[in-house]
């Protein structure tokens, strides 16, 4: 059993199972991707933006990005489908986060790794004078 959630749609009350919405915008999901996809799947539109789209077809276009994100609509096949990274915003077409903020993530961590390592050291360094330390401390 599913439980009571409020649709992110309109707000209706729905039992909240496979989708994610209720049923009545399940619907209205379905149709806003049959409208993006019969504008798209024809040969001049193959290389539409997003922003071409919510301009011909009138789909909003987080609807159109949440369609590109569930991969409905592949940017294998559709090379200008784009949505936004979730940290910079900046369009990418695949994975969750831009090249961009991948790459400064992982340098980052190797940072993180590095200061790790620079303050094991002192401690290292801190133990071997620790006795004249203290004793000149008292
Ligand atoms: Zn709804
Ligand atoms: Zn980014």
């Amino acid at each position: 059993m599913g439980d009571l959630a409020n649709c992110p749609r309109c707000n209706a009350l729905f039992m909240k199972g496979a989708a994610t919405v209720c049923p009545a915008c399940v619907k209205k999901e379905e149709a806003d991707f049959q409208t993006v996809y019969a504008f798209i799947r024809k040969k001049v539109n193959r290389t539409a933006t997003v922003d071409d789209i919510v301009r011909e077809t009138g789909v909003p276009e987080k609807q159109i990005r949440k369609f590109v994100k569930q991969k409905r609509l592949h940017p294998a096949h559709f090379p200008n489908l784009t949505y936004g990274c979730e940290k910079c915003g900046r369009s990418i077409r695949e994975g969750r986060i831009c090249e961009g903020c991948n790459q400064s993530i992982q340098t980052g961590l190797q940072r993180e790794e590095r200061n790790k390592e620079f303050s094991e050291r002192i401690k290292e360094t801190k133990k071997d004078y620790g006795r004249t330390y203290y004793s000149l401390d008292n």
